[in-house]
């Protein structure tokens, strides 16, 4: 069953897929077409991290010792975006075509696979994608306002530094991407490789004016080796959509981290 057939569904059917994704690896997938991957169950069973309760974000950087960053490190990500520097930015150069995307339910969030040879060129540095996924609510904020879906685009140099690229929904009209995306997602944990091309530059905004920061992975290990990019232009999604993303995952967001004076710079 695809993603989007949950809107179809009511109440206890609903919540028994929420916990059917969030708290058991399931045994079999049924739920997609015949190309589904088998579920991940180690990967499952070895990410101890949550968003909620004992192992929420509070508590991330006691988890392990390789996650102690979450809580020692003072660029940490998200951030409120308020207080912004105008600077003459060179414009990051986005590189993207259209391919066929795998598509994962991680147990987090839903995730894109990119294919090789999608880049964006950062400060003259080349950056890869490797995938990009979706929070709900946004995990940034701008000037304390926070949005109900926020998509990363995540670049990956050769020397192992990250871009990534974020773009803010707000709610008003459905994406089309996001109604492929959705509805090709597995219902619970594995992957599968669609029967479409998506075209991510659909995902971004016309307007590429952007503020930007150093700062973390906002999920463990919050690795401090992220160069953030995020797109002022909000692209809109539907309260279906979002609604359909918060039955399975809920709200997996990080809240915001002090910025410690770092300076967040926008383009003019
Ligand atoms: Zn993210």
């Amino acid at each position: 069953m695809g993603f989007a057939k949950l809107r179809y569904l009511t109440g206890l059917s609903a919540l028994a897929l929420t916990m059917t994704a969030c708290e058991t690896v399931p045994t079999s997938n049924k739920a997609v077409d015949n190309n589904q991957v088998a579920a991940s169950d180690n990967k499952h069973q070895s990410d101890k991290w949550s968003y909620i309760g004992e192992s929420g974000p509070n508590y991330w950087g006691g988890l392990r010792p390789e996650y102690s960053q979450c809580d020692a490190g003072d660029q940490q990500s998200p951030i409120n975006i308020a207080n912004t520097i105008a600077a003459d930015i060179s414009s990051s150069i986005i590189n993207w075509s259209p391919f066929i995307p795998t598509i994962v339910n991680n147990g987090h969030t839903i995730e894109v696979k990119s294919p090789t040879g999608n880049t964006v060129i950062l400060d003259g540095k080349s950056f890869e994608l490797v995938q990009f996924h979706f929070h709900h609510t946004s995990e940034h904020t701008i000037n304390d306002h926070q949005y109900p879906m926020e998509a990363h685009f995540v670049h990956k140099a050769d020397d192992g530094k990250l871009a990534v690229l974020a773009v803010l929904f707000a709610e008003d009209q459905a994406n089309q991407q996001l109604t492929e995306i959705w509805g090709a997602s597995p219902a619970v944990i594995g992957e599968i490789t669609a029967n479409f091309t998506l075209d991510p530059n659909q995902l971004l905004p016309v307007d590429r004016q952007h503020y930007r920061y150093q700062g973390s992975l906002t999920t463990p290990p919050c690795s401090q080796i992220v160069s953030w990019v995020v797109f002022k232009q909000k692209l809109t999604i539907s309260a279906k959509q979002i609604a359909a993303f918060s039955t399975v995952f809920g709200e997996n967001v990080r809240p915001v981290q002090n910025t410690n004076r770092r300076y967040i710079t926008r383009s003019r």
